[in-house]
């Protein structure tokens, strides 16, 4: 489903990222950790579309993210093309920025209405049934601010889920909110990579990732220093920076 090869991001004259590979295959929930700076988010980011690439390439269910063959050379794709690709994965991020004058309805239905031109009535009973998947079928007309920050961030996975996408990027999606709303969160997360949804987690979430996880990816300065199964990496971490990380969270 997503290919990443060493791919690599510059801000200015800062390197942060120094050639990342990952697969994801069709289905799997993938863990990434590591210090803060390790360029979890701008690796997300990056399979997103929000920053462009400056090497390395990322496929996304066999599309070649930014760029089109031409011939022998590869050239950037338009940014209509960009934000018809960037349909494909959706994402969420730390804080929960839902539209603030809309309701929990109207934030889901926004995306598939304006920007996929779907029919109003049909997006309303999928916005409807998605409510309910994260468990606030009661809450369809409260506005953002009259919820909590873990209803919050679940109506913010139902708008990602809005609209089809193939891939899930979750970015520290639970690190905002008081504890005893993390939970609620990552049991509507669990439910999703149970229903077979392919996702890319960053999380801090160890507990999270040995359960739900298919792999986890420990990255520090700008590269992967060590993945595998949650089992080998988070119980025997070979790498003593992976060690250092994981003792400390604990
Ligand atoms: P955190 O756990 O704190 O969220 P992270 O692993 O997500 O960290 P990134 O946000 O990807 O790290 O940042 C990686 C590095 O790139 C950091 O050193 C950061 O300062 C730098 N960086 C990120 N975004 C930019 C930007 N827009 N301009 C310049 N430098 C940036
Ligand atoms: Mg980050």
């Amino acid at each position: 489903m997503v290919v990443a090869h060493e791919v690599h991001k510059y801000y200015g004259g800062f390197h942060a990222l120094k050639g990342v590979s990952l697969q994801v295959a069709a289905g799997e929930v993938t863990c990434i950790v590591g210090p803060s700076g390790s360029g979890k988010s701008t690796f997300l980011r990056c399979i997103n579309q929000l920053e462009k690439t400056d090497g390395g390439a990322i496929w996304l269910g066999g599309d070649l993210l930014g760029y089109r063959r031409k011939g022998d050379e590869l050239r950037e794709l338009s940014d209509a093309d960009i934000a018809r690709q960037r349909l494909a994965s959706g994402m969420v991020f730390q804080r929960f920025n839902l539209f603030g004058h809309m309701t929990a309805l109207q934030n889901i239905m926004e995306g598939p209405v304006v920007v996929q031109k779907r029919k109003r009535a049909e997006v309303r009973v999928e916005a409807e049934a998605l409510l309910e998947r994260v468990g606030l079928a009661g809450k369809a007309n409260a506005y953002p601010s009259e919820l909590s920050g873990g209803q919050q961030q679940r109506v913010a996975i139902a708008r990602a889920l809005a609209m089809k996408p193939k891939l899930m990027l979750f970015d520290e999606p639970t690190s905002a909110l008081d504890p005893e709303l993390v939970g609620e969160v990552l049991a509507v997360m669990k439910n999703l990579a149970q229903s077979g949804m392919t996702m890319i987690v960053v999380t801090h979430e160890l507990g999270f990732a040995r359960e739900v996880s298919n792999r986890v990816v420990f990255m520090d300065q700008g590269q992967i220093i060590e993945a595998g199964t949650p089992a080998e990496v988070l119980s025997t971490p070979q790498h003593p920076r992976t060690r250092e990380f994981i003792a400390a969270i604990l």
